[in-house]
């Protein structure tokens, strides 16, 4: 941890018990720590079909906080601009303030989820190159497919994303092949910062990921969404916890 007085725990913490959330979201909520930096609680709640499925899997926040902070770390040291600035507790993290670009940007690497349920796609088919893909970050209109041409519209340019969004596939692989697992898919999401910098936002763990093992097993949130299982769901986060300390990070 950075010995930084102003990513002191105490009093960051302090923020969190004083202070409304600034969002709150399924899993986590944001608050507001100065001009320049929010702090993320990731909660131990895991939501699946737009929040209609929930469970409140014990040291699942922390979990997910300390593997998105191992990967946004790893991501940084390959030249991947990220929020993440520290992790003052197990499931809190300090990050840049960004205005967050309401898109989510997802990388395919193998057919499962909704490109298989809105293509002919049969999952599990190898997609070479990768697919990258838009969706409009809005629960209330079911987060619909954006094309290119409607995201210019919208007044904002893909191509930094895209771009950034490859990169990160590629290390990402590069990192999960260590621990016997494909990066079937993930979601990123973007935020720009005053200067007009662009950076990578939110979290990646496997809550935002597909991972499967070699025998075609689930390792990620689809546990949950398939089988209900919270507990299962915690022990393979846990293993990848494990995983990425151990030979990735
Ligand atoms: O549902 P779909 O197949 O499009 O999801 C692709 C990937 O993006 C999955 O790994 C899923 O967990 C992730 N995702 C997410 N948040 C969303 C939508 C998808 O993390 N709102």
């Amino acid at each position: 941890m950075e010995a930084n007085p102003n990513n002191n725990p105490d009093k960051l913490h302090r923020i969190i018990i004083k202070h409304p959330a600034l969002t709150e979201g399924k899993v986590k909520s944001v608050y507001d720590v100065d001009a320049h930096r929010v702090m993320i609680k990731y909660h131990d709640k895991v939501t699946a079909f737009d929040g209609k499925k929930k469970a409140k899997p014990e040291t699942k926040g922390r979990i997910c906080c300390l593997i998105s902070e191992l990967l946004f770390t790893y991501l940084e040291k390959q030249g991947v601009k990220t929020h993440y600035i520290d992790c003052p507790s197990l499931d809190t993290m300090l990050c840049r303030k960004l205005t967050i670009v309401p898109i989510e940007v997802i990388v395919r690497n193998i057919a499962a989820g909704s490109v298989v349920k809105n293509t002919t796609l049969d999952e599990g088919m190898v997609i070479s190159p990768p697919l990258v893909e838009y969706f409009l970050k809005d629960d209330a209109k079911g987060d619909p497919l954006l094309t290119p041409d409607r995201i210019r519209l919208m007044g904002i340019d893909p191509e930094p994303m895209y771009h950034i969004a490859k990169d990160v596939n590629l290390h990402l692989q590069e990192i999960f092949s260590q621990l016997d697992l494909d990066v079937v898919d993930f979601k990123l999401e973007f935020g720009y910062d005053a200067d007009g910098e662009l950076y990578v936002a939110d979290e990646i763990s496997p809550d935002s990921m597909r991972l499967w093992g070699k025998d075609g097993r689930s390792n990620d949130k689809d546990i949950f969404r398939k089988y209900g299982s919270d507990e299962a769901l915690i022990a393979a986060y846990g293993d990848i916890l494990v995983g990425l300390r151990q030979f990735a990070v």
